[in-house]
């Protein structure tokens, strides 16, 4: 997963892309990067690692420029290599172009390889690539327009935002897969924002105009009000992502009119009406399973407690591509709070199993400390199916529950019992979410027919798969 952010037309856009990027860094802990645009001159830094250790003081003042265009990254397509860490920027004959890209195609390998046989070189293996050698390739003029040309070739999920000469364009596909938001900086009449989540805007002061619509493509140039023109890829329904609401979004932001912390509080809720048990305290596994935890204990009228503490100071594990790092893990993350769960029945709370390891380990360091019965409650439904839209989900077979069925995953985590939310209870929950007066994904105002995108859960792909979505390896390997 990636997180995006872009700045216009303000003295200060490095800064704000910079502080923005830090509001993200939980959508991505590999790599981050800035480019600047001045006047058409490009600027950048990139690198890979946190947003904290990439940026310096000096690199920032060398961000010369009204516009910026940041991102945040984790491996989904290509590999975690310095030559794919975004944005992205390339040389066109009109002036060079800086692209940032949340999400991940589907025909990206089809369209290289047609790409290649035509003559295209390409100097990294992410798909984001494969936007801009569309755009070198295509015969319209205006870059607004060349973007256009290249998005309705490619397939599957985008949350694109994009520099060049005086512009900023930003652009999503046309399920709405990841989110992409516009807004404007409080106090600077003329400055405009595109960021994937709205927890970005909070940090830099600036205000919600609107979701970016799916398949709309905006140009955005000065103070003036963003051109919205569309991809021109026809639009009738969205399919944005539900697990951005179970996990991967900060409870924090509001997503197509939907608050995070409010869909979270009624998965819990619904989870402790579809899945009650009689136990004395509900803990959370955190940070990820903290406000369903909450809602849980609301509906059923247990006491919550942090029975488990995060150590803040461990990145999230989980996504460090290595096996090794991930099993030492969880105990380098979470440690148990012994008096409170000595001889009591814990419910815990957790947003979802992947793999299964995790949950593994949070049981026995649950019984270790003195549990007298542990029950494990799931806030969403079994992750049966990879996701190839840009979530960082393993292989179907490393998927505990595309192999197991739910009583074979508890003996597993050798729990007392072992329960996850209904999908009818997450998609009940997410609408209730839904902020008054803000259209959201299935809504009668929004104009869409549908809703959210499933797969995970139920293997419904929104954008039907034309090939298989594996990696072309890197042969050319920087060190
Ligand atoms: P696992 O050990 O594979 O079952 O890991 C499950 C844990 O990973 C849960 O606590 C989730 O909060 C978290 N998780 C789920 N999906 C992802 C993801 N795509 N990236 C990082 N962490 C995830």
């Amino acid at each position: 997963m990636c997180g995006v952010v872009a700045i216009h037309n303000h003295s200060e856009a490095a800064n704000l892309a910079y502080l923005g990027l830090h509001a993200l860094q939980h959508r991505g802990q590999e790599s981050a990067g800035v480019v600047s645009n001045h006047e058409g001159t490009l600027r950048a830094v990139r690198k890979m690692g946190l947003v904290a250790d990439v940026f310096t003081v000096e690199r920032l003042q060398r961000l010369r420029g009204n516009t910026a265009i940041g991102h945040v990254r984790y491996t989904t397509s290509g590999g975690s290599l310095p030559k794919n860490i975004q944005p992205l920027t390339a040389e066109f004959r009109d002036g060079p172009v800086a692209i940032a890209h949340n999400g991940n195609l589907i025909n990206a390998l089809a369209l290289r390889d047609e790409l290649e046989d035509q003559g295209s070189i390409f100097s990294s293996n992410s798909d984001t690539e494969v936007i801009l050698q569309l755009m070198a390739r295509s015969r319209e003029r205006a870059f607004a327009d060349r973007l256009a040309d290249a998005l309705r070739r490619v397939q599957g999920a985008y949350s694109i935002v994009l520099t060049t000469g005086d512009t900023l364009i930003a652009a999503r596909d046309q399920d709405g897969i990841r989110p992409l938001l516009l807004g404007r900086v409080d106090g600077d009449d003329g400055a405009w924002v595109v960021a994937s989540e709205t927890c970005a805007f909070d940090l830099i002061g600036a205000t919600v105009v609107r979701d970016i619509e799916p398949g709309e493509l905006l140009i955005i140039e000065g103070a003036a009000e963003p051109r919205s023109v569309g991809i021109g890829v026809g639009s009738d329904s969205q399919h944005a992502c539900v697990f951005e609401h179970v996990y991967f979004a900060r409870p924090d932001s509001v997503l197509d009119g939907t608050s995070v912390y409010e869909a979270r509080i009624a998965m819990g809720r619904q989870l402790a009406s579809e899945w009650p048990v009689e136990a004395d305290i509900v803990i959370p596994v955190p940070d990820s399973g903290v406000v369903a935890a909450m809602g849980y204990a609301r509906a059923s009228g247990l006491a919550f407690e942090m029975g488990l503490i995060r150590n803040h100071y461990v990145g999230r594990t989980f996504i460090e591509p290595k096996e090794s790092i991930r099993h030492f893990g969880v105990k380098l993350k979470l440690n148990a709070v012994p008096h409170l769960l000595k001889g009591k029945r814990v419910v815990v709370v957790d947003d979802s199993i992947v793999r299964g390891t995790t949950s593994r380990k949070i049981v026995r360091m649950i019984r270790d400390a003195g549990a007298l019965e542990v029950h494990v409650r799931i806030s969403s439904p079994p992750v049966d199916y990879p996701c190839y839209y840009g979530i960082d989900t393993p292989t179907r077979g490393e998927l505990i529950a595309s192999n197991h069925n739910i009583e074979e995953i508890r003996a597993h985590l050798r729990a007392d019992s072992l329960q996850y939310l209904s999908a009818e209870g997450l998609l009940a929950a997410v609408k209730r979410g839904a902020i008054v007066g803000k259209p959201t994904p299935g809504s009668a105002e929004s104009g869409t027919n549908c809703g959210y995108c499933t797969a995970c859960f139920t293997g419904s792909y929104p954008v039907p798969l034309s090939e298989a979505p594996v990696r072309r390896q890197l042969r050319l390997i920087e060190l």
